[in-house]
């Protein structure tokens, strides 16, 4: 068993929190180290959508024109019926306006950007945590290998079953399941000629595919209601025979695919404190929240920022974690209500849902991200 003491802050997680908060505090000279379990840098090949508050946050980490390189630009939403009646659409350009134009994005593409230009012996890659103690001076992590680690301040970037929450708060706050769905799927496949953020709605269940660029498209698809076939593949098989043609086309494609099928639990975490003596919370980790809104990257991206930007105004460590807290709380608070909000609405039956989705849908939208084009 090895020992050592460090004077960095040590961030628990390189996805995309952990990343973000390396690069805004090498952007502000503080010294930092991720811990991460996985053996290579770089998450697989699924996608995310980025609205225009993750594109702000992005541009603040100095990544504005990777974005506009990299990312496929993302114009209008449309929320359609099982049937492929349009009940309403948004002009997300009209809405955000070229700057902060919403993108579609490879996952190991945010990755990458993020984590370019860290220093390599900043990086642990392979090194598990597996437990942490809290003292009134510094904080000591145990890794799968046996190493501990010893350093002034620890942040669990780790996701929503994060070890360091565990640690920091006791077993009772694990994740819990989202209100819209306790399971989902997310599938890349070829673009059924999809050219916007489309999302289709059954009394069962709803398909969203997402352009990654012409060729490609990211689809995510989730039960709303308890099914006797369960979450198998069958039952999103079964789901989508009622959906139109380019939906299903993609669907067969990626059931007659083993392994294109990635299960995704979604599960959500609602804390009330993400700071314990000289351990805080970030991303995932404190507030994992169903993707209703697309807005789980938004979040730990900011957090990020605000966390680098405490701790290097804040002399003093402690402070600076619930000047961090104070900062983030009620936009986070938004989110989760908005999120809410939207899953209930979803969760009505087909007939009232279409009837009222035309008149709520284009008002929740903006009242969910109106707030949020404030920068952090
Ligand atoms: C189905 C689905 C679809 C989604 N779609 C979107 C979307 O379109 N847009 C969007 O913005 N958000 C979306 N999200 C949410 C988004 O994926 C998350 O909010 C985001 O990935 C959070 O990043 P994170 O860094 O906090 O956590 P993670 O990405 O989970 O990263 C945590 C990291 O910590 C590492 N780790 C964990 N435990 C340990 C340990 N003990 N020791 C060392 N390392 C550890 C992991 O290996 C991982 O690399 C979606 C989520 C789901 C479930």
């Amino acid at each position: 068993m090895s020992h050592s003491y460090e004077d960095s802050l040590l961030i628990v997680g390189g996805g995309i929190a952990g990343s973000a908060l390396a690069r805004a505090l090498q952007r502000k000279d503080l010294p930092f180290r991720i811990i991460e379990r996985r053996r290579t840098p770089f998450d697989g090949g699924l996608a995310i959508n980025l609205p225009g508050n993750a594109i702000q946050a992005l541009s603040a980490l100095g990544l504005r024109e990777q974005i506009e390189k990299f990312g496929h630009p993302l114009r209008r939403r449309e929320y359609r019926t099982a049937r492929d009646k349009l009940l309403f659409q948004v002009d997300e350009d009209a809405f955000w306006g070229p700057a902060l134009r919403p993108r579609s994005i490879r996952r190991s593409a945010l990755l990458s950007m993020l984590a370019a230009g860290l220093p390599e012996a900043s990086l642990l890659y392979n090194a598990d945590v597996q437990s942490m103690t809290l003292h009134s001076t510094h904080a000591e992590l145990g890794l799968a290998d046996g190493t501990n680690l010893a350093t002034r301040l620890v942040v669990g970037a780790d996701g929503v079953r994060s070890t360091i929450r565990t640690e920091a708060f006791g077993t009772v706050l694990g994740p819990g399941h989202a209100l819209l769905a306790e399971k989902s799927w997310r599938f890349m496949a070829p673009n059924p000629g999809v050219d916007c953020w489309t999302v289709w709605a059954a009394d069962e269940g709803v398909v969203l595919l997402m352009p990654i660029d012409d060729r490609e498209v990211y689809g995510w698809a989730a039960i709303t209601r308890p099914l006797s076939r369960g979450d198998s593949p069958e039952a999103l098989d079964w789901l989508t025979r009622q959906f139109p043609e380019r939906v299903r086309r993609t669907v067969l494609d990626v059931l007659a695919r083993p392994n294109a099928l990635y299960h995704s639990p979604l599960e959500e975490v609602r804390l009330n404190r993400w700071h314990n003596g000289r351990a805080v919370l970030i991303g995932d980790a404190a507030h994992a929240t169903a993707p209703v809104w697309a807005e789980g990257v938004a979040l730990a991206l900011e957090d990020a920022i605000v966390l680098a930007r405490a701790l290097s105004t804040i002399c003093d460590e402690l402070p600076a974690l619930a000047d961090f807290e104070a900062q983030r709380r009620s936009r986070v608070a938004h989110v989760q209500a908005l999120t809410d909000a939207m899953s209930q609405a979803a969760k009505l039956p087909a007939f009232i849902r279409n009837a009222l989705f035309p008149f709520i849908g284009p008002k929740r939208y903006r009242q969910t991200y109106e707030p949020l084009k404030t920068a952090v």
